[in-house]
């Protein structure tokens, strides 16, 4: 009881003012652009912060992802400043500053005055403007509410932001139920921040969430894509999709995962995928959306292409049908961009090649412009005891083989009689037995 109100006591509303160099922070960590950015708003007359998920990733020592600036000047001054800047968002205007390949995205301080909503009291539009205390108030957790100024090296802090971020702890600002119906992508942020941060979600910023999963469905699906891509590549992609799960949030943005993890052998290779994923991007390696499509879809893909490969179907024809087919289920509930689709296609179309190493075929793979995707899918369909290890271990060799050695591969590979078994080739010694005749291959 006392305690809690210790707490209540100390947690009063009100700025604090604190020294950007007492937790680590220095000028030269910060973002060039998004520095000259503030400077230039502050010489125009302006107040210019740099704030949010930078400030905070810098206090917990990781790099940040990208630089925001808060500002008192509105779009259009912004863009009388910057001349090469774009007004960009309806729902929320912001200004786009481009410096070198980065853009920096500044946003004018948001007023408290109501936005107007729809009947879920989601926000339709937030392009009222205020001060910078009002602008704290209506930014979603507190640790994303400081705000650093390059010039005076001080970091604002309104909510509590800094205390919270030692407890490792992630809280709503105001009311939660609210704050979730204004926005619901909110609970997607609370789940993505919390996994990847290490931060726990405090209790009543947590318990809305079970009841509100429901309110996503009023989402925009462009909106929710880019949450999904955000999940995907934060560099914790499976403690994520786990906590999605836990809180009842993961059936319009991974509608497979229920099913998925109710088998050991799909359980293990979406975990290895996404474990994989995690570590190349935590180790700043680049990793490939459409490979972590493919392997989100790939059970599907190979059920499917099982069964007609049963019904006495070519492997390759096969496998065809079986893409086209759960790709127009998949783009029924959400498109996937044909960037990462085309790549997805590719690396599931190389997989029955990797079979095939007679003649020139292992060579004309290797020259394949997704040969590294597609055989690190096949090593994750290894590991998972989908493919056999024999033939896994025959393409790492194969690849770092001098020519005579390669061609020793070869005469063994050929000599075995055929290529190490897998799903389709079992498939196609059963459609043998079969007396269908012919098709085209
Ligand atoms: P990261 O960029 O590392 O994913 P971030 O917190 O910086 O995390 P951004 O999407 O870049 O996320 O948003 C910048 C800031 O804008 C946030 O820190 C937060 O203050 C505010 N913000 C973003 N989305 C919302 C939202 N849905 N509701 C309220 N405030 C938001
Ligand atoms: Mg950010």
């Amino acid at each position: 009881m006392i305690r809690k109100l210790i707490g209540k006591v100390l947690r009063r509303p009100g700025k604090r003012v604190l020294h950007a160099k007492h937790y680590g922070i220095r000028r030269d960590q910060l973002h060039s652009g998004a520095l000259k950015v503030c400077d230039r708003l502050q010489d125009a007359g302006f107040e210019a912060y740099i704030v949010g998920g930078a400030v905070r990733d810098l206090m917990l020592e990781k790099s940040p992802k990208d630089f925001d600036v808060a500002t008192s000047a509105t779009p259009e001054q912004v863009r009388h400043v910057f001349h090469r800047s774009r007004i960009i968002g309806r729902r929320f205007r912001i200004v786009h500053v481009p410096f070198g390949e980065e853009i920096i995205e500044v946003t004018t301080f948001r007023g408290a005055s109501e936005a107007p909503t729809d009947a879920s009291g989601r926000i339709l539009r937030d392009n009222a403007y205020g001060n910078i205390e009002e602008d704290a108030s209506r930014r979603d957790f507190t640790v994303n509410a400081l705000y650093y100024d390059p010039r005076s090296e001080e970091i604002l802090d309104f909510h509590h932001g800094v205390a919270d971020l030692e407890n490792k702890r992630l809280t709503m600002i105001g009311d939660p139920d609210l704050r979730y119906r204004e926005d619901p992508v909110r609970m997607l942020r609370a789940i993505r921040l919390s996994a990847k941060l290490g931060l726990t979600i405090a209790p009543a910023t947590k318990t809305p969430i079970l009841v509100h999963a429901k309110l996503l469905e009023n989402i925009p699906q462009a909106r929710l894509f880019d949450e999904m891509m955000k999940l995907l590549l934060s560099g914790s992609a499976w403690a994520c999709l786990m906590a999605l799960r836990e809180n009842g949030l993961h059936k319009l943005l991974f509608p497979l995962l229920d099913k998925l993890l109710s088998k050991p052998e799909t359980t293990k290779f979406l975990r290895i995928a996404l474990e994989n994923t995690d570590q190349r991007l935590n180790e700043d390696k680049p990793v490939s959306a459409g490979f972590l499509f493919a392997a989100l879809l790939w059970h599907e893909v190979e059920a499917d292409w099982i069964k007609r490969q049963a019904a006495g179907e070519y492997p390759v024809p096969a496998l065809v049908e079986a893409m086209n087919t759960v790709e127009d289920k998949v783009q029924k509930r959400m498109a996937i961009p044909n960037r990462y689709g085309a790549a997805m296609k590719e690396i599931w179309l190389l997989q029955p090649r990797f079979e095939q190493r007679t003649g020139t075929r292992p060579w004309r793979l290797m020259e394949q412009q997704r040969f590294r995707a597609a055989y690190d899918f096949l090593m994750l369909r290894v590991e998972c005891g989908m493919v056999e290890q024999s033939l896994g271990d025959w393409w790492t060799r194969f690849q770092n083989a001098s020519e005579d050695e390669r061609m020793a591969l070869m005469t063994a590979a050929a000599d075995n009689g055929k290529p190490a078994a897998t799903s389709s080739t079992a498939a196609r010694k059963r459609r043998r037995r079969k007396p269908t005749g012919p098709k085209a291959e």
